[in-house]
């Protein structure tokens, strides 16, 4: 990553109204990328089918758009790295599914979804280790079909291995360790890979530099870590952000706190710079503690250092306070 110009992408999954953390996580990724003269990528990632909707994207953009945290390369703008939409993807996808499968890194599991249910319960009653049981693992499909409990398309899960350790250096929180993922599905029934590995085929291919994303991915990280090695790719640098909390601590969510809708917002008629300069705030600390600013002084003196590792509480007070200010 040394000399490169940066490239930093923000990825929501369009899973319905676009989460306050969207705005949160571009804001960040966007300060770097301007201070140093780098590209901002939008991604969309739409792999999870079930849970898909399809007014999320506009909302997305619109949201985003309405803050002025704009991308230079994405699904609507194009770039030299379309389609930036997972799903219009998929076989880009699939050499790198066979790759791992021919080298040993990954295997077929006819697993119904109740024998996993079954498997889950017993490991619990006996207070074993959970996680998959690799009943498939080295089996032919005739073999594990033998046994029963078993669907017809088969999912393909990592083979991870026992001893694996994995630690990395975060620009916000130095070194992480995370414990030894499962046997993660990287390609679903559905022929749809999952999020973790498009993650990492697209970050690779989309040249991106920096992931930064919310702290709720950080046990993900040696999965993505562990695919970037098998598959040869250079690892980006990772920064993982606090998760924004209610005042009782608890992680802000759609379902808990309006405000963690991003189309609150505009309902609510917040200014735009006033909700731009609020987040600006969360777990933020600027420069002889200044608490109005524009993106522009946010971004010329970005820093990951700057960033706190406690979550942040999402105080509407201090943002009405903000937009009377506006
Ligand atoms: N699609 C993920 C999300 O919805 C993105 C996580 C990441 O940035 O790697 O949050």
């Amino acid at each position: 990553t040394s000399g490169r110009p940066p490239r930093l992408r923000v990825a929501p999954s369009p899973t319905g109204d676009p989460h306050v953390g969207t705005a949160y996580m571009s804001l960040f990724n966007l300060g770097f990328v301007r201070r140093h003269g780098g590209r901002f990528v939008l991604r969309i990632e739409d792999t999870d089918r079930a849970r898909f909707r399809a007014d999320s994207e506009q909302q997305v953009f619109d949201t985003l758009r309405w803050l002025g945290l704009t991308w230079d390369e994405g699904p609507d703008v194009g770039g030299p790295y379309a389609p930036y939409r997972q799903s219009e993807r998929l076989a880009t996808y699939q050499p790198y599914v066979d790759r791992l499968l021919a080298d040993g890194r990954a295997y077929r599991c006819w697993c119904s979804q109740e024998r996993l249910a079954r498997m889950r319960e017993e490991q619990r009653a006996h207070k074993r280790p959970t996680g998959y049981d690799r009943l498939c693992l080295g089996k032919s499909e005739q073999e594990r079909k033998a046994l029963g409990g078993t669907t017809d398309t088969p999912v393909v899960r990592m083979l991870v291995p026992d001893d694996v350790a994995l630690t990395f250096t975060d620009l916000i929180r130095g070194e992480v360790s995370a414990p030894r993922p499962d046997d993660q599905v990287i390609l679903k029934a559905d022929g749809f890979p999952t999020y973790h590995l498009a993650v990492v085929v697209d970050d690779h291919l989309m040249g991106i530099t920096h992931v930064v994303r919310g702290e709720e991915w950080i046990s993900s990280t040696p999965k993505h870590l562990l695919l970037y090695r098998w598959l040869g790719f250079e690892t980006p640098e990772f920064a993982h952000m606090p998760l924004l909390r209610n005042s009782d601590k608890s992680k802000i969510s759609k379902r808990k706190n309006p405000a963690a809708r991003l189309t609150w917002f505009l309902e609510q008629g917040y200014l735009p710079e006033a909700l731009l300069n609020f987040l600006a705030l969360l777990g933020y600390g600027q420069p002889d503690e200044e608490e109005i600013f524009t993106f522009e002084q946010f971004s010329a003196s970005f820093e990951w250092s700057r960033v706190n590792t406690v979550g942040p509480v999402f105080d509407l007070d201090k943002l009405n306070w903000l937009n009377g200010h506006y």
